[in-house]
């Protein structure tokens, strides 16, 4: 869509879209598809926020692969992925891990694929499931005799 340089100047100056739809004489409809289409995060006064949950928020901007890795199409903190819900800024991956999941991770969360950037839920690991991973490693070192 082609941008309007006066919507996003007072979308990105935080200003609420009924009243830019107001003041501009456009749709609120229009102010919202500008939103979107300049990536902005979701407001949560004038109109409520565009995404109910915050999982919600997270499926609007990951895409799956063929390849079982998931591309982050949304905002970035530097590298990191984040995903803007009700004012607050979450890592994707969190958000990806309690839905595969469907627990919230505990301690540091990794990532087990070598795609930079990926997103899958199943390609991070907290606390607990690394060192379960490394009792699996144990156990198979033990019954075929290979040193850990
Ligand atoms: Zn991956």
């Amino acid at each position: 869509m082609k941008i309007r340089a006066d919507i996003a100047e007072l979308l990105r100056a935080e200003v609420s879209h009924l009243h830019i739809a107001r003041q501009l004489h456009v749709s609120r409809k229009t102010v919202s598809a500008t939103h979107h289409a300049l990536d902005l995060p979701p407001r949560v006064r004038g109109g409520g926020a565009p995404h109910a949950t915050i999982e919600d928020a997270y499926r609007a901007h990951a895409e799956a692969g063929d390849d079982g890795h998931v591309r982050w199409t949304g905002y970035l903190d530097g590298t990191l992925p984040i995903v803007c819900h009700g004012g607050r800024r979450t890592p994707a991956p969190r958000v990806a891990f309690r839905l595969h999941h469907g627990r919230d991770p505990e301690g540091r969360l990794t990532r087990t694929c070598d795609m930079p950037g990926c997103v899958a839920g199943a390609h991070y690991a907290d606390r607990p499931l690394r060192e379960a991973n490394r009792r699996a490693d144990k156990a198979f070192a033990a019954i075929f005799g290979l040193s850990a």
